[in-house]
């Protein structure tokens, strides 16, 4: 059966972008691969406003945070971890297994982290030195106002701040330099619309600074030695680069290039939401302000969501189950793909069917979702 892939990671990707990668390969230590390597950053520094370059290797987003960790955290190092979910957690505990000082602040999974949360937390622990931040939390579908945090703390005071972007980059803004962000982590089978397989990390100028102080403990991970073949003249990989992935993120930087991507997203996941909640679904972020325009989480009143999942699944549509305190209890589905009203209508008419649809008197939720898309 065709599943039609709803899941946070790994998204569908498109046909032009399964082509470009099903070409024959080439060398990693030549012109070729160096011009595909160039013409990525280049892509790559539009999306993110940024001018410095992004170290590429093989691994999946946790890789990225590893980095991010290895690099900039160890023993002794004071780190504000503030977390509302799973991928914040996650991140929180790679860093302490550096054997850093946690200073833990928790946010209650399904809400967004508010920027006087973040500062007070700065403010109170002057000698942190490292803040941890997620923008898009993928298992509750919160999307953090990370330029809003990052700007209610002063300058003077203000930690590294490392953000964990592997879901957000590529849906939605994210503009590292414009914003004060020292290190972030992405990866490519989320908002940059390619397989699975492919890390991406950023520093800033202070981030750079701050690493080639540091000794890593980690050869592979080592973003000091990254750097070097990233600024070669003609830039390549340390190691081997996967060439074939590097085809495909080409090919679908192009397909996000778009001025409109971003408000494209917004306005899916609006029409989605809306149609989601006139079928009698009760979304889990409350506030509209801070719904990802990535991925939506929601759950069915009655307590039959695992079911209402189940059955989802069996007619060949394949959305998330809850993760972490959720489990079992909520639907994420994505729209980080190319979703216009044919896949929105899609994904509701079969959730509708899912549903037992009429029989719980859900008979409207087309025309309200269909007026939210039409209205833009
Ligand atoms: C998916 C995800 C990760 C983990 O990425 P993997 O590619 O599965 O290693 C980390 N953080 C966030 C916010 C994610 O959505």
């Amino acid at each position: 059966m065709n599943k039609y892939l709803l899941t946070p990671g790994p998204v569908p990707v498109s046909g032009g972008t399964r082509l470009a990668e099903a070409r024959s390969l080439i060398g990693h230590r030549g012109e070729e691969f160096s011009e595909l390597f160039s013409r990525i950053e280049t892509k790559l520094s539009r999306l993110l406003k940024t001018d410095g370059k992004t170290v590429i290797f093989p691994a999946s987003g946790t890789g990225a945070l590893e980095a991010l960790a290895a690099n900039f955290i160890g023993p002794g190092v004071s780190v504000i971890s503030v977390s509302c979910g799973v991928f914040g957690d996650r991140f929180r505990e790679m860093a302490a297994l550096t054997g850093a000082d946690m200073i833990n602040v928790d946010v209650e999974p399904g809400e967004e982290v508010k920027p006087r949360v973040a500062a007070a937390a700065a403010a109170s622990n002057p000698d942190a030195s490292v803040m941890l931040l997620t923008q898009n939390e993928t298992s509750t579908g919160v999307f953090n106002r990370v330029d809003e945090i990052i700007a209610a703390i002063p300058m003077e005071t203000r930690p590294l701040i490392l953000v964990d972007g592997v879901s957000s980059v590529g849906a939605m803004p994210c503009f590292p330099r414009e914003w004060g962000i020292d290190g972030l982590a992405a990866a490519s089978q989320k908002g940059l619309l390619t397989p699975p397989g492919l890390a991406f990390v950023w520093l800033s100028e202070r981030g750079w600074d701050a690493v080639s102080k540091r000794k890593c403990p980690s050869y592979y991970f080592d973003l000091t030695r990254q750097k070097k073949y990233l600024y070669k003249d003609a830039p390549e990989n340390p190691y081997t680069p996967p060439v074939s992935l590097y085809y495909a993120l080409d090919h679908a930087l192009d397909e996000i290039a778009d001025e409109g991507w971003f408000s494209l997203k917004e306005r899916a996941a609006r029409s989605l939401a809306a149609g989601i909640e006139a079928l009698g679904f009760e979304l889990l972020v409350r506030d509209e302000r801070f719904r990802s325009p990535g991925v939506t989480a929601f759950f069915h009143p009655s307590g039959e969501t695992g079911a209402i999942l189940k059955s989802l699944k069996s007619m060949g549509v394949e959305p998330a189950g809850g993760q972490g305190k959720f489990r079992g209890n909520l639907i994420r589905m994505s729209h980080y793909h190319d979703v216009r009203w044919p896949e929105i209508s899609l994904a509701l008419g079969s959730l509708y069917a899912a549903l037992g649809g009429a029989r719980r008197g859900a008979g409207d939720f087309m025309r309200r979702a269909y007026g939210v898309w039409e209205a833009k």
